[in-house]
């Protein structure tokens, strides 16, 4: 387990003043003019070499991603986005970084934004996070007046702006490029890729979107050296990481871990372990409801990874570990997703719009026993024609949790027809 002093997120656990004063007092602003001294590369080496991976879902590693910034601008400005619109279902782990400690966040703003040459970073946060929003602009303000941000950040030369910038309700803002839409006023509809935002991003300059964990712990990282970062977790999959564990367990958390701790530990060291013991889990989504669910002998062996649970076909996603047990109907929990994502899917593009609505009614169908068992597989016909056949990633998201539920559960779903063919669900459901 880790140990409380290799704790990144220390005012998550009691220590509650958000103020500069308290942020101090915990170690933030530390030293940050000598970091940004050493220069835009330095910075860069150590993020890399400390092996960050982004931290909103995709893990795409977070130094590579700065080092595709231009090193010499060609005269358009450059942007830190930081994207703050947490909205994946389960997720909740930035929400606490910008209640407790929103300095983390400035900070690694600052920082983040002089490795990529940035003019001004924004945060976009979730229209619902008014609290969140509050405590950020008290820290922003803050770092304004003490000169931290602003004209010569930090005493070193260097202009920087942040600004917060709120959402209004729509999930789909939360991918990158409906993000930079949104920003620039207009509907949040997400842009095809390439090219990436390095190369045209806000206004059509380039520009990093990077998640609030991945920005938050990048201080750290630089005051404690990489090498320290590195230690956590397997190779490829290092650093501590917030994990958001909801639904049936006896204590739902958010909690700062070691990168690859086993499933098990994570819940039973933190949550008071399953509701009813171990034996009586059904399935849990590991990473927000994009993954695929991973069924009780997987999560036996779960190491909570990027890698091992790509290997299983599912995901870390957003780290967010939604627990089901037996009461569980899962059929109706994966048909509730897909009511969301239908919901979401902004309609640009036709098989996520017409897609994610059959892909609902069908589940809808499922839930209630009402399909016939080949609709199972026509079923899983569509995923695989949503999938990879989208602009953004919400296709694959609302196709994944469909084909998780089948490949494990398929004997549950076909035994609810049989029930209701054989008039044994009316009766249940009459009881
Ligand atoms: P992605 O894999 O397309 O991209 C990840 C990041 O890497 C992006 O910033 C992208 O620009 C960059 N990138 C990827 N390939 C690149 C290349 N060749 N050159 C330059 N940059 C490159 O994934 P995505 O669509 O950004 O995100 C999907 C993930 O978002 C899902 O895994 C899901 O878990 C997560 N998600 C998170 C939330 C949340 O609330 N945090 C909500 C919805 C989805
Ligand atoms: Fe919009 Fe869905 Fe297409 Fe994404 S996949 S651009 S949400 S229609």
């Amino acid at each position: 387990m880790l140990k409380d002093q290799d704790r990144i997120f220390t005012n998550l656990y009691g220590m509650h003043d958000r103020s500069l004063a308290g942020a101090r007092k915990r170690g933030n602003w530390d030293g940050t003019a000598g970091f940004l001294a050493h220069g835009r590369d330095w910075i860069v080496d150590q993020v890399k070499a400390s092996g960050l991976r982004g931290r909103g879902g995709a893990g795409f590693p977070t130094g590579l991603k700065w080092s595709f910034m231009p090193k010499v601008s060609d005269g358009r400005p450059a942007y830190l986005v930081i994207n703050a619109d947490e909205s994946e279902p389960g997720t909740c782990k930035d929400r606490e970084i910008m209640r407790h400690d929103p300095h983390t966040l400035v900070e690694g703003a600052l920082i983040a934004g002089f490795a990529m040459g940035a003019v001004a970073g924004y945060i976009y946060i979730r229209g619902e996070y008014i609290r969140e929003r509050e405590a950020l602009q008290a820290a922003i303000d803050e770092a304004y007046d003490a000169g931290l941000i602003g004209k010569n950040a930090c005493g070193s030369g260097y202009n920087y702006d942040l600004y917060l910038v709120h959402g209004a309700g729509a999930y789909i803002c939360g991918e990158e490029t409906a993000m930079l839409e949104s920003l620039e006023g207009k509907k949040g509809m997400p842009r095809m890729k390439p090219p990436f935002p390095a190369a045209s991003g806000l206004y059509g300059c380039p520009t990093t979107v990077n998640n609030v964990e991945s920005i938050a712990v990048v201080p750290t990282i630089l005051r404690r050296g990489a090498s320290w970062f590195a230690g956590f977790g397997r190779p490829n999959n290092t650093g501590t990481k917030l994990f958001g564990i909801s639904g049936h367990v006896v204590n739902p958390c958010v909690v700062e871990e070691a990168m690859s701790i086993p499933l098990r530990e994570l819940l039973d060291k933190h949550c008071g372990g399953v509701r009813g013991g171990w034996k009586n889990l059904k399935a849990v989504i590991p990473g927000g409801s994009s993954v695929p669910m991973l069924n009780a002998a997987q999560c036996d062996e779960a190491i909570m990874d990027f890698d091992w649970l790509r290997e299983q076909r599912s995901g870390l996603g957003t780290a967010a570990v939604i627990v089901m047990d037996q009461s569980t109907d899962v059929i109706k929990a994966i048909w509730r997703l897909s009511k969301f994502y239908k919901h979401e899917s902004c309609g640009q593009c036709t098989p996520c719009r017409e897609g994610t609505g059959w892909m609902m009614r069908v589940m809808d169908r499922l839930v209630k026993g009402e399909a016939e068992i080949e609709e199972i597989d026509m079923l899983l016909s569509v995923t695989k024609q949503v999938e990879g056949h989208t602009i953004c990633a919400l296709g694959d998201a609302a196709a994944w949790p469909i084909q998780g539920l089948v490949r494990h559960f398929r004997e549950e779903i076909e035994d609810r027809i049989k029930a209701r063919k054989s008039g044994r669900m009316g009766a249940m459901a009459a009881e």
